[in-house]
This record gives C-alpha cells, structure tokens and sequence, in this order.
C-alpha cells in the first residue's frame, strides 16, 4: 500500500485527534511493528504494518467480516435496551467499524453469525431472490420420520399460512428414553422469523436446540468456542461473492 503520515491515518480511523495522537506518541504510546514510535509524523503503511495504540492493535480497511459461533442468551441485535447483544462480545479493535449481524438468530439459538459492515455483502446474502442456503443442525422432541422429511420436501404451511420452500431435512440420529427425541439437519432456502421452529411446530414437533452450522459456501468454523469470533479469511470470503 502507500505510506501516509501515521498522525493522519490515526485520525481518519477516529482513534483520536491529530493533537491528540501527537501527544500519546509523545507518551510512547504508539507503537509501529513492535517498535514504539515518538513521532506521530512517521509515514507507514496502514494495510501491512502493524500499529498498536495503547497496546490495541488498530486495523485500517473499509471492510471486516467476522465470523462468530453465537452463544445462546445474546440478541443478534445491533443495540437492545435489556438484553446482550452480540455487538457486546466484540472487541473494540473491531467494534469501531459498526459491523451488524447478517441475518437474525433467536437468543436461544447458537451457531455461525456472520458480522460486517458491508453492507452491499449483506444484502446479497440476505435477498429472498439469492435462495442462499442455510443449514441447521436441531434437536427436536418426538420421532422425526420420513414423512416429515417428506413434508418439508415439499412444503409446510406455517401457522401464518405460509407454505415454506422445499427444505432438505435430513434424520441424523434418535435417542430412545422415556421420550424420543432426534437430532437432525435442515437446509433451508428462506430466512422467515423463527423459520426452523414454526416448521416443525407445523408437523407437532418442538425444537429444543437449534444450532446454524452454514450460510451458503461458509461454514461454522467448530474449533470457534461459543462466543468467539475470528475475521473470515480471504478464502472464506471468497466463497460469499
Ligand atoms: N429458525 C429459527 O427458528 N430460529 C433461528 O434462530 C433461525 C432459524
């Protein structure tokens, strides 16, 4: 990239004013690829070296996207006047950009969340044109069978009226106790409110874990623990255009 005066690229983020900055360079609170720089004149490069203020690593680009295994208890809201929201878990290295969730999860259901603020990637994945895939994995209490596999293959009206779009459900396994309960995946088209629970609320069945383990090309990374969040990598943000 090109060299800009570090004063300048710290102010355009909005880390502090151009004073401001001058001053926390003074303090040797600036640090540039390890080594703390004093004057806040210095060109760098803001896309490859590594500037910390404070000790917090600031990146400089348009764009981020975050991929996080959403906890339950937590709003995949931008702001909530109670409750948690997923915004909360971030950091602020990554909170200054006013990334928002891609799609709503329920405050009980877990799994990949996707956060940016691109808004244009947003949308896309979002149309109800794109038929974007999403797959959950659920556990729901009753037997699953065929016929609800059938059913969901070619639609089931919801509550509302609705009648979903075909939807793959595939039975992974069964558990036999005093109540059987399944544990199946779903691929889903479209993304209406509470959408997985009301179809098997349409077939008499209740969900009581439900988890998104991929939004279209992109999955779940798994080694991602319950609340975490990692930048997607270049590879995975390629699968999304
Ligand atoms: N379907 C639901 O019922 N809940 C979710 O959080 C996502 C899909």
């Amino acid at each position: 990239g090109k060299k800009q005066r570090l004063d300048k690229v710290l102010s355009h983020i909005g880390i502090a004013s151009r004073s401001e900055i001058r001053k926390q360079a003074k303090q040797g609170l600036i640090t540039v690829n390890g080594a703390v720089v004093k004057d806040s004149s210095v060109h760098v490069d803001p896309y490859t070296d590594a500037i910390e203020v404070g000790g917090e690593r600031v990146l400089y680009r348009e764009y981020v996207y975050l991929m996080m295994n959403k906890p339950p208890g937590v709003l995949s809201a931008t702001e909530d006047r109670k409750d948690r929201t997923v915004l909360d878990l971030l950091s602020t290295e990554y909170a200054q950009f006013e990334p928002f969730p891609v799609g709503r999860l329920d405050k009980d259901t877990v799994g990949l969340l996707l956060l940016t603020n691109d808004g244009k990637l947003a949308h896309e994945l979002l149309s109800p044109r794109k038929h974007v895939p999403k797959t959950y994995e659920a556990t729901v209490e009753g037997e699953v069978d065929s016929d609800d596999v059938a059913a969901f293959a070619a639609g089931v009206q919801l509550e509302d009226g609705y009648v979903t779009q075909p939807a793959q459900l595939n039975i992974l396994s069964r558990e036999r106790g005093t109540k059987v309960i399944s544990h199946i995946s779903l691929v889903i088209t479209e993304g209406k409110f509470h959408q997985v629970k009301r179809m098997f609320q349409a077939v008499g069945k209740k969900v009581t874990f439900l988890k998104r383990v991929s939004m279209g090309e992109l999955k779940l990374d798994e080694t991602l623990p319950l609340g975490s969040y990692r930048e997607l990598t270049a590879e995975e943000l390629g699968l999304l255009n």
